[in-house]
C-alpha cells in the first residue's frame, strides 16, 4: 500500500540529489536552478525514458512507477548504464508512487513541458474507469504541472481506452491536438511504440495502437 514508500510533502522536498547525484551533489539545495521537465507516468521498464535521456541530454526527466520491483529495476538499469557510459544517463531517474495521488506533490505548476501516459492499464469495466490515469478530472491535475504549450503523449493498442484517452483530451478546454505536421515533426511521437517496452511487445503481435497527443494551452474565453 501507499504507506511503504515515501511521498514528497511538497516540490521543493523533493530530494534532486538522490536521483540526479552528478548534478546535484548536495541535498541542502531546496531550490534548483533546474527543474524535472518530462515525465513518464507508469514507466514500466524504463525504455522511453532511456531513449529520451540521450535525445534530451540536457533535460531532467522522470519515470514513475507504482510496482516496487519494477522501479528497482528500472534503477539498477540508468545505474548500469551511468557506469557503462560515463558522463551519459545523468539526467534521468525513476520514483516509485502512485502517480493518480501525488503529481502535485512531485511538480509545481507549469513545471513540465512533457507528461508520458503510453500503453497505461485499461481497466476495462465501466465501474473501474475512474482508476484509468486519464480522466477529466486527472487531466485538471496534468495542466495545472505542464507549462503552456507543453505536451502530453497517450498511446494504446486498446482502441476503447485510446478513444476514451482522446475523447477526455478533446473535452477538456486546456488541451489541443497537435496537427498531422506538428506530430510528424515531433521526434518523440515515433518513440512512443519504438522505445517502450510494451510498444515493441504490440508491434511484434503486428497489433495496432491509438495514439493521442495533445498540448497544453491557455482556455479561450
Ligand atoms: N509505459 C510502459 C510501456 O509502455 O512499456 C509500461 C506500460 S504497463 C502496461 C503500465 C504500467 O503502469 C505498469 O508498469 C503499472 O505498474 C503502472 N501503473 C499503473 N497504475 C499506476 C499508478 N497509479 N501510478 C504509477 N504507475 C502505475
Amino acid at each position: 500500500s501507499d504507506s511503504h514508500f515515501p511521498v514528497p510533502i511538497s516540490p521543493c522536498h523533493v530530494d534532486y540529489s538522490l536521483h540526479y547525484p552528478q548534478l546535484f551533489p548536495s541535498s541542502d539545495q531546496t531550490v534548483h536552478s533546474k527543474k524535472i521537465q518530462f515525465a513518464d507516468i507508469g514507466c514500466g521498464f524504463g525504455g522511453l525514458l532511456i531513449s529520451l535521456s540521450t535525445l534530451f541530454p540536457d533535460t531532467l526527466m522522470i519515470g514513475m512507477e507504482l510496482r516496487d520491483k519494477v522501479t528497482e529495476y528500472v534503477k539498477e538499469r540508468i545505474l548500469a548504464l551511468r557506469v557503462e557510459n560515463p558522463g551519459q544517463y545523468q539526467n534521468v531517474s525513476v520514483v516509485r508512487t502512485n502517480s493518480m495521488k501525488y503529481i502535485p506533490n512531485y511538480f509545481e505548476k507549469g513545471q513540465l513541458s512533457k507528461m508520458f501516459f503510453l500503453f497505461p492499464d485499461p481497466h476495462f469495466k465501466e465501474k473501474n474507469h475512474r482508476r484509468r490515469v486519464i480522466s477529466p478530472h486527472l487531466l485538471d491535475e496534468y495542466a495545472y504541472a505542464l507549462c503552456t504549450g507543453g505536451i502530453i503523449y497517450t498511446i494504446t493498442d486498446v482502441e476503447e481506452l485510446g478513444e476514451w484517452m482522446k475523447a477526455c483530451l478533446e473535452g477538456h478546454p486546456m488541451f489541443e491536438a497537435l496537427r498531422d505536421e506538428e506530430l510528424e515533426a515531433d521526434p518523440v511521437v515515433k518513440l512512443l511504440s519504438s522505445a517502450t517496452e510494451e510498444g515493441q511487445k504490440v508491434a511484434r503481435n503486428g497489433g495496432q495502437t491509438f495514439q493521442a497527443v495533445y498540448r497544453r494551452v491557455v482556455p479561450s474565453l
